[in-house]
């Protein structure tokens, strides 16, 4: 069996104080199985173990679906109607960042991305969902990215030494904005100044002029992340609108060299991204129709991107050579551009969708799904 390329999770944030207090809002969403072995809710007699997560909506009553599955009531009128997903682990909202991070597969890829790979873990979903939670979290609880420099710097520890290798780690971030790319490590004018994305032929796109700072331990490496995420609300009058509108994209670039004569080396990374919020954007009373166009554009040219590698049998040939990958339409926005290595061939990639465990968000909770359902077929 070819390896997982791609591994999907889902992540359910709890009620926040203010949906607890609401009469209206009722929890809509729930994991009946996480797909986590010794975690498993699932008690039910035709459980199969080793399926992967599963979780259910509970629509509102007007929606009905070819694909749901429903209660009846003893009169036989349906009841209730349902909808399941089948992602590779579920996370109901009393998980934990160290439980999420241990199955996210984010080892893996930094495991990876030590032998010389690109590999990128992405956590998408609507505002307000838990993807900045999930990526970032908070000092007490610390979110994934942290957990992956801690990962990184002791596997490259443990692999020099076992290996007889040496691992230089280099970190960029950049916030995409607007169909435009800027660097998270400069500040002032030049934190202001969009970066050009350029193609070359065999590394395919990159980010020239981009900021790269050579890290040497975690604490030093952890650090330069924080000053970059307080850039990323610096500038626009809308902080919280535009946080919510840009894409964050920092990358470890893992350079290996083996000691021996030799002396081969391997150049892998890893990127993880908190994506711009999926919601549909309703309100173009800012004015700003550039701004709202845009967002959507990159996050459904990912979706478009994602389909097509999913048509092609889930490949995408290595160094986006054109023909073969034309129906894939990755150069229609930055974020595809810059993501498209690492979806598809030898490259791994995991996805975070985050949703809200609220019925008043359902259609938007309906929609995160159905996209981590579309990425999990490639
Ligand atoms: P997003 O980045 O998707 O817009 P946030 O990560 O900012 O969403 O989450 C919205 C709010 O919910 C924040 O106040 C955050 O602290 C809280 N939150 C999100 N996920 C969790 C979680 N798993 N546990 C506790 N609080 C969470
Ligand atoms: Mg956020």
């Amino acid at each position: 069996m070819p390896p997982q390329n791609i591994h999907v999770i889902v992540r359910i944030r709890p009620l926040n104080a203010q949906e607890k207090k609401s009469k209206k809002i009722k929890r809509a969403i729930k994991v009946v199985r996480t797909g986590v072995d010794d975690r498993d809710l699932d008690l039910s007699p035709n459980r199969v173990p080793g399926a992967g997560g599963l979780v259910q909506v509970e629509l509102p009553n007007d929606v009905r679906l070819p694909t749901v599955n429903s209660t009846k009531k003893s009169n036989g009128k349906i009841d209730k109607t349902y909808k399941q997903y089948h992602p590779a682990v579920a996370f109901p909202p009393s998980s934990t960042q160290q439980e999420v991070f241990h199955s996210s597969n984010l080892p893996s890829l930094i495991n990876h991305s030590m032998n010389g790979y690109r590999t990128t873990f992405f956590a998408y979903g609507q505002t307000g969902a838990g993807k900045t939670f999930t990526v970032l979290g908070e000092d007490k609880k610390p979110g994934l990215l942290f957990r992956a420099v801690n990962y990184l710097f002791k596997s490259t520890k443990l692999k020099s030494e076992n290996e007889k290798m040496k691992f230089t780690i280099r970190l960029s971030a950049i916030e995409l904005y607007n169909e435009q790319c800027f660097d998270l490590l400069t500040t002032g004018h030049a934190r202001m100044k969009p970066l050009q994305v350029r193609e070359h032929n065999k590394q395919g796109y990159y980010v020239d002029r981009l900021t790269g700072i050579r890290c040497i331990n975690v604490n030093q490496c952890i650090h330069t992340i924080k000053g970059a995420v307080r850039q990323r609300t610096v500038g626009g009058h809308q902080m919280n609108a535009r946080s919510s509108r840009s894409h964050l994209m920092i990358t470890l670039y893992v350079d290996g060299t083996y000691l021996a004569s030799t002396g081969a080396s391997t150049f892998g990374r890893i990127t993880i991204v908190d994506l711009a919020g999926s919601e549909r954007l309703k309100d173009t009373r800012s004015g700003n129709v550039k701004e709202s166009g845009f967002i959507n554009k990159s996050l459904y040219t990912l979706g478009k991107v994602i389909n097509g590698i999913a048509k092609n049998g889930g490949t995408l040939l290595p160094g986006t050579t054109r023909r073969h990958n034309q129906n894939i339409p990755f150069r229609e926005s930055v974020l595809t551009k810059l993501l498209v290595q690492s979806l598809g061939g030898e490259n791994m990639c995991a996805m975070c969708a985050c949703v809200s465990p609220g019925n008043h968000v359902t259609g938007e909770t309906v929609r995160t799904l159905g996209f981590a359902m579309m990425v999990k077929g490639i």
